[in-house]
């Protein structure tokens, strides 16, 4: 971790700003920049918590931001104690202590015993930049708060970065959403991350969402979900390129001789397009893209030397043979429109569901031609597998999409994360 303090710009800063806005400072706008309202809400968090009031984020300042930043803490009980009292302590609830820890009696506490304590607040943040190592610890954060989940790692990116899975529900019908698979659309990591955590949420209160029934979900279906496919890629866009990158030289050859990817750059750290790298007529986007100049590596189509020449599509692919998935749906940005078809394999009712997709979100249901109509993920699904695969491009404006963006995204694809669980 490093320093932080007035001048100092991103996404690390913004995820401070977020977290200290959560918890009722006023760091002025959520923008990743330090700037003097930052520090007044920082110096008012350190006298809060007997820090030194510096307004410089240290390493004593981050230890105590960390704990809320992971969203728990761990607690040992004192004499006297009881989980309503620690709770509000935490200003938290006994349902969350509960489900944190299924293995205390509450009528039963004993004396320096070792409990996580779930903080109030929601861990997944929906008005930052999204990074790897944000959602990595908001994983983490959901593990602890909702110890009866299955997370998992499928693979490893170029540069060694987990391929994430969570898994809800415990019944036979899978199905599979992944996010993410072009860095520039990272907003889609959230969106998945976000859809988790509510569910999560609602799921351990007994709560159904939009009138479905989230016990009934869980008892018959398996919600398999990879929010983020590209984790180099995104990294790239949001914190750009660092010096230590092994590919440091060539990426900036690949990027035309820049340094900035945060605008233009949605391949993987070696510059394949990963939605143009799967087995589904791959050699016909192969010709598409030198049809359009696309001849190697580069931010954006080219599909690789070779199908699944990728450890990121490789993963993807052995994951989902790995499993029985009756439904695919693959995020992307931009457009409001829901693709459905490949080659014409697709089985019957893949129409009626895109239909009832298209409906719950008021996206627009739709035919693709050219370059990207081959090679992708729901390409390949659909191709090896004749079941119902989906490509949705979220949101409409031009990529990446602002993080402003997110509630609307949110409410408007929510029922289809429902809904794809249960058609
Ligand atoms: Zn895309």
């Amino acid at each position: 971790m490093r320093t932080l303090r007035v001048g100092v710009r991103g996404t690390d800063v913004m995820e401070i700003q977020a977290l200290l806005r959560k918890i009722g400072y006023n760091p002025g706008e959520i923008d990743g920049i330090y700037g003097p309202r930052t520090r007044d809400a920082v110096i008012a968090f350190q006298r809060d918590n007997n820090l030194v009031p510096d307004g410089i984020i240290g390493p004593q300042t981050y230890g105590i931001l960390n704990i809320l930043l992971r969203g728990y803490d761990i607690y040992y009980v004192q004499p006297g104690d009881t989980l309503w009292k620690i709770a509000r302590n935490y200003y938290s609830t006994v349902k969350k202590i509960t489900t944190a820890n299924p293995e205390i009696n509450p009528f039963n506490l004993q004396i320096g015993q070792r409990i996580v304590v779930p903080y109030g607040i929601d861990i997944v943040d929906t008005n930052i930049d999204y990074t790897y190592e944000i959602m990595e610890r908001d994983i983490e954060g959901l593990r602890v708060r909702y110890p009866f989940i299955e997370v998992g790692v499928a693979g490893e990116s170029v540069l060694g970065r987990k391929l994430y899975y969570i898994k809800l529900g415990q019944g036979p019908n899978q199905v599979f959403y992944n996010g993410a698979h072009h860095a520039l659309e990272w907003i889609t990591s959230p969106l998945l991350m976000k859809f988790t955590e509510n569910f999560l949420k609602s799921y351990t209160n007994g709560k159904n969402i939009r009138g479905y029934d989230l016990e009934s979900i869980w008892n018959n279906s398996s919600i398999y979900i990879m929010p983020m496919v590209n984790p180099d890629g995104v990294d790239l866009v949001l914190n750009g390129l660092t010096r230590d990158n092994p590919y440091y030289q060539e990426l900036i050859e690949w990027n035309n001789g820049s340094t900035d990817f945060s605008r233009v750059w949605q391949a993987n750290n070696k510059g394949v397009d990963l939605n143009h790298n799967y087995p589904a007529e791959w050699e016909q986007s192969r010709e598409e893209a030198r049809r359009l100049g696309i001849l190697g590596p580069g931010p954006t189509r080219y599909g690789g030397p070779f199908p699944l020449s990728e450890p990121e599509t490789e993963a993807v692919t052995q994951f989902v043979r790995d499993h029985n998935f009756r439904l695919v749906l693959a995020y992307h940005t931009q457009g409001e429109v829901i693709f459905w078809q490949f080659e014409d394999l697709q089985p019957p009712e893949a129409r009626s569901i895109g239909e009832m997709f298209s409906r719950a979100s008021g996206y627009r249901l739709a035919e693709i031609f050219g370059i990207g109509a081959y090679a992708g993920m729901k390409d390949w699904f659909i191709q090896e597998y004749r079941r119902p695969g989906y490509t949705v491009e979220a949101g409409l404006g031009r990529n990446p999409l602002p993080i402003s963006q997110f509630d609307r995204i949110y409410n408007d694809n929510e029922e289809i994360l429902l809904l794809a669980s249960v058609v």
